[in-house]
């Protein structure tokens, strides 16, 4: 069931996806307040630009500790918001946000330290030329529902430690989770204004970025990414947009094929498939799909199916009516295409067993409903889809091209390398992939030419976790990076300082200009400008001929 904004109202509605219960209720940002909160992030910003790295460290580090301090409780209400296990709460977001949060605070300011610039022949001149780098002002963060705690606690952690504001809208399907981010900042001292959480919808995403924020941090579909770059552009703001992925995963012949096959049933059914770089198509070489086909469906009855916060489900709920009813297009689509399903291919009406032990802590909304829908609602949630193998499948297929975003696992076969390589780049998206394979040196060559802005070699999806890496999509998965370096420069300018050191003489090039000032120029394009010493030395005379005329 989705979080809804009530027709009239000036309320969203968040529902546990595994049992269908309420929640609880937000208030929905009006657009007027969503301007609001950037002007206030703008005001915010004059002082917190002014803290020292340490400072901006210390209050970082606090955060993790409130955090940690708080880990079940906050894996609780992510699996019940989300429908995630809550072993992958703890796993998937906050193992991964928790690294990402000491080792943004202890290197940002190394990291962002001025760097000189070697500028050639210039310096001979007694020039010198360094960049610092500033932050950008308020960064507005609009995460999707699928990581709903450690994307924007993330990319909030490093917008912060670069020296900016943040205003962050949670996903209409995720407000609670949202609100807990706001709340670890808040206890761990972050100042007010610094970080601010606006709860709203759509409507409420467009009025930001309508507000005209400095950078526009977008998680989600490629739909709505062109929407807000088309928004943004009226500003000029700047966007990083992570969007959609229909990963592939290669495997060879010679891969581990037990460790293959425990690699994509994690890949694919992990978060219920709903991860931007779950393994959403799987080829393998002909010669040993049968025998990686049969693991995987082994594999895959083995697995629990339930609500989140049972200890031995690992496959838990899917997010949202409109994501399910995506999947079942899908399978439908693929069926009727001619493929054929292994094991799942329909909704689990069974999959909502009440247990013994809840994680009963839920300060998110101090709502006495909360998970406690009656068994009767539960026995009827409709949101679990079983994990699908399907073989017997190709590339014409509708469900091989678009992004499914749920727990299905499509296997088809290659017979040679370059025909892996091309079937993985036939799409229109690029985020992630991986190659198995126990020849490393083919596993390189394979991982460059496939068009993805990450891509793993006997590994599966998870690097997203590892905040020390840029994180990012080519084609239709996004433009700009999050994570890593080349993550933390999308948050701050570049602004290059420029020395004489001998201002004692005018510029070759200055005015005025002369027949002389002509000649000049022309032997400089053939010898200054080739970075040549031996060169420029020859030009030596023209030059002082040139400045004393200017000097005179
Ligand atoms: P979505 O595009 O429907 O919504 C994403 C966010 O944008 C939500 O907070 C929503 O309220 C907001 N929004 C909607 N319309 C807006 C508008 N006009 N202006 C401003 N904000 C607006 O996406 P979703 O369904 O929440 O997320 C699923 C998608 O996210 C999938 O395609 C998935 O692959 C992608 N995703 C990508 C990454 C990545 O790192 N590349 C990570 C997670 C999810």
């Amino acid at each position: 069931m989705d979080a809804v904004a009530l027709e009239g109202s000036k309320e969203l509605v968040s529902y546990n996806p595994a049992t269908g219960a309420e929640i609880g209720r937000v208030p929905l940002a009006s657009g007027k307040e969503a301007a609001a909160a950037v002007e206030q992030g703008r005001i915010a910003f004059d002082n917190w630009r002014k803290t020292s790295f340490a400072e901006r460290k210390r209050l970082v580090m606090k955060a993790r500790e409130v955090l940690i301090a708080e880990m079940d409780e906050i894996a609780a209400l992510i699996s019940r918001e989300s429908g995630k296990p809550f072993a992958e709460a703890l796993s998937m977001e906050i193992v991964p946000v928790l690294d990402l949060m000491q080792y943004f605070a202890r290197r940002t300011e190394k990291l962002l330290r001025p760097r000189r610039i070697g500028i050639g022949l210039y310096a001979l001149m007694g020039r010198s030329s360094k960049i610092i780098f500033k932050p950008k002002g308020v960064v507005c963060i609009i995460p999707a529902w699928n990581y709903p705690f450690s994307i924007p606690l993330g990319e909030a952690t490093m917008a912060l430690m670069a020296g900016n504001t943040v205003v962050i809208k949670p996903s209409e399907l995720t407000p609670f989770i949202g609100l807990k981010v706001g709340e670890i900042f808040e206890k761990a001292g972050f100042p007010a204004g610094s970080v601010q959480i606006v709860n709203g919808d759509g409507s409420t995403g467009a009025a930001l970025v309508e507000a005209g924020p400095d950078k526009i941090m977008f998680t989600g579909s490629v739909a709505t990414g062109k929407k807000i770059a088309a928004a943004a552009a009226k500003e000029l703001t700047s966007t990083v947009l992570e969007l959609g992925g229909k990963d592939p995963m290669i495997v060879f012949e010679d891969a581990n094929l037990e460790l293959a096959a425990q690699a994509a049933v994690w890949g694919a059914f992990c978060n219920s498939g709903q991860s931007c770089s779950s393994v959403e198509r799987l080829y393998v070489h002909e010669s040993v799909a049968d025998t990686l086909t049969k693991l995987i469906v082994e594999k895959t009855r083995a697995l629990k199916q339930g609500t989140g916060d049972r200890e031995d489900v690992s496959i838990g709920a899917m997010s949202s009516e409109r994501q399910v009813t995506i999947v079942e297009d899908h399978v439908a689509d693929l069926i009727a295409s001619g493929a054929k399903i292994e094991i799942g291919g329909r909704r689990n009406a069974d999959a909502l067993v009440r247990n013994e032990r809840r994680f009963d802590a839920d300060q998110a909304s101090n709502n006495s409903q909360v998970g406690a829908a009656s068994a009767d609602e539960g026995v009827r949630a409709p949101l679990f889809y079983e994990p699908t193998v399907i073989t017997n499948v190709n590339n014409e297929m509708r469900a091989m091209q678009e992004e499914t975003f749920g727990p299905t696992l499509p296997i088809a076969t290659f017979s040679t390398e370059e025909e892996a390589i091309r079937l993985a780049n036939d799409s229109e998206f690029g985020l992630t992939a991986s190659v198995w394979t126990r020849d490393r040196s083919r596993g390189r060559r394979v991982a460059e030419q496939i068009e993805a802005g990450s891509v793993c070699i006997n590994e599966v999806l998870y690097t997203h976790g590892i905040g020390q890496t840029p994180w990012g999509g080519f084609k239709n998965s996004g433009r700009g990076r999050t994570h890593g370096r080349e993550g933390l420069l999308e948050l701050v300018d570049p602004q290059h300082i420029h020395t004489n050191r001998i201002a004692l003489l005018p510029d070759a090039w200055w005015m005025p200009y002369s027949a002389n000032a002509i000649a000049t120029f022309r032997k400089m394009s053939r010898t200054f400008a080739s970075g040549s010493l031996l060169k420029t030395a020859m030009v030596l005379p023209q030059l002082i001929k040139r400045v004393r005329e200017l000097w005179k």
